[in-house]
């Protein structure tokens, strides 16, 4: 027999974020999200600095390849293609909010400012959020499931999880969702801090801070090992690196891995060491910021006056690409994302649902989804946030 104390509903949410804010427009009227903070979408408030990448243009089959592989691809396609860019365009419409298309595809609201996006999220079922409530322990019964608190107990048919990952962990998320996860016996991967800057062993170029190369190519080793390549934007910090192209490759980064940035394509090698005009002007007339030339050139004990044409065939092989040694990725404090969580291959694509606990769902980033920078893992927790509590309306046991 259960306690009168204990509340009866249909659907609890535990965590009211993006992903958890989103299942509530599509749960009904029997439902609670409990959040711990004394206010929901605490993340999205800081989401895009404050003004909310809520998500990107173009074809959403072209998002599939932003979370990583195609294992990602495949768990995610479901949920994005039901619920798109478009159809987020118009559900926010819907709520009076208008959405518009920055030159590099990121899509924002016209204000600019995340809070509107958090509040047309959370006004309409405000009266259903229970603030300050934070979930210490979740339960399996042959009802639903016993959500326990520090002073209350819910009983709920279905639970949904959008407790986040364990990013920015100031906004809520500790990662107890995973344990909760754990606890009902699903597998969870190590969470890693992801979407994160990197920080380099003895980095010597901490006076460049500020300085960006934009579409290099950017290489990581192990143990000798190309293990990935792509071309980015690359921003220097005051201990390492960052920027879209190395926050996107931080999910892969581990210390003590090679990050190789080029300096000098093939194509303007052959048109940079020749003639009289110092090497240093001939880098920086290619379109390497000055500051960095000399940083460099300083480095490789290379004259600022030397000619171009007289720079030794050692300095030509090392000007290619500059080589850091990764010391750590940053914090858990810095991290926009979270790499691993509950794992996807116990979870049903096609509903969110766990397939080892019936009536158990999750989305966002509870889930080991990342997306790269650009609105993507908004987006997805949109989306699964739909997913999940459309199919907890629709399915009966
Ligand atoms: C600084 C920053 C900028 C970002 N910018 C962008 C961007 O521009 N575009 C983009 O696509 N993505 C961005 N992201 C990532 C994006 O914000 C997250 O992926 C997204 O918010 C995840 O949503 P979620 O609902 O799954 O988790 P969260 O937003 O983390 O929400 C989880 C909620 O659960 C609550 N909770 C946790 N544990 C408990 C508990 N035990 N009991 C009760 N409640 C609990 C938390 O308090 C929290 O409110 C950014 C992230 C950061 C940190």
């Amino acid at each position: 027999m259960l306690s009168q104390d204990i509340t009866h509903y249909e659907i609890v949410i535990v965590g009211g974020g993006v992903a958890g804010l989103c299942a509530a427009a599509f749960c009904g009227d029997n439902f609670r999200i409990l959040e711990r903070n004394n206010e929901a979408g605490k993340k999205l408030l800081f989401a895009g600095s404050g003004q909310c990448n809520i998500t990107h243009a173009g074809k959403i089959s072209d998002f599939l390849t932003q979370y990583g592989n195609n294992q990602k691809a495949r768990f995610v396609k479901p949920a994005l293609f039901a619920f798109d860019n478009i159809a987020v365009t118009r559900f926010f419409a819907e709520r009076g909010i208008t959405l518009f298309e920055r030159e590099d595809g990121k899509i924002f609201p016209q204000s600019m400012q995340s809070q509107e996006i958090r509040d047309a999220l959370f006004k309409p079922i405000k009266e259903k959020i229970l603030v300050n409530t934070t979930v210490k322990n979740v339960t399996k019964i042959q009802d639903g499931f016993l959500i326990e608190t520090e002073s209350s107990t819910f009983l709920s048919t279905k639970l949904i999880l959008t407790t986040g990952g364990c990013s920015y962990p100031s906004t809520g998320s500790k990662g107890d969702g995973l344990k909760f996860a754990k606890s009902l016996g699903h597998k969870i991967i190590t969470p890693q801090p992801a979407l994160v800057p990197i920080i380099v062993q003895n980095f010597k170029f901490a006076d460049s801070a500020g300085t960006s190369f934009l579409q290099t190519q950017i290489e990581i080793f192990r143990n000798k090992k190309r293990i990935y390549c792509c071309n980015g934007d690359v921003l220097l910090t005051h201990r390492g690196l960052s920027g879209p192209g190395i926050l996107d490759l931080s999910r892969y980064i581990k210390p003590l891995d090679e990050i190789r940035i080029s300096i000098i394509d093939a194509k303007s090698e052959s048109e940079i060491f020749i003639g009289k005009k110092t090497l240093k002007n001939v880098l920086a007339n290619s379109g390497i910021p000055l500051r960095f030339v000399i940083q460099l050139l300083h480095q490789l004990d290379v004259p600022l006056d030397l000619p171009a044409a007289e720079t030794p065939r050692e300095i030509r092989q090392q000007l290619k690409f500059v080589s850091f040694t990764v010391e750590q990725t940053g914090s858990w404090n810095e991290a926009m994302s979270t790499a691993g969580g509950v794992a996807t291959d116990e979870i049903n694509r096609y509903t969110m649902e766990s397939r080892i606990v019936p009536n158990l769902f999750f989305a966002g980033e509870i889930l080991d989804v990342d997306g790269n920078c650009g609105g993507y893992n908004i987006q997805f927790a949109l989306a699964s946030g739909k997913l999940a509590a459309t199919s907890a309306q629709n399915l009966t046991y």
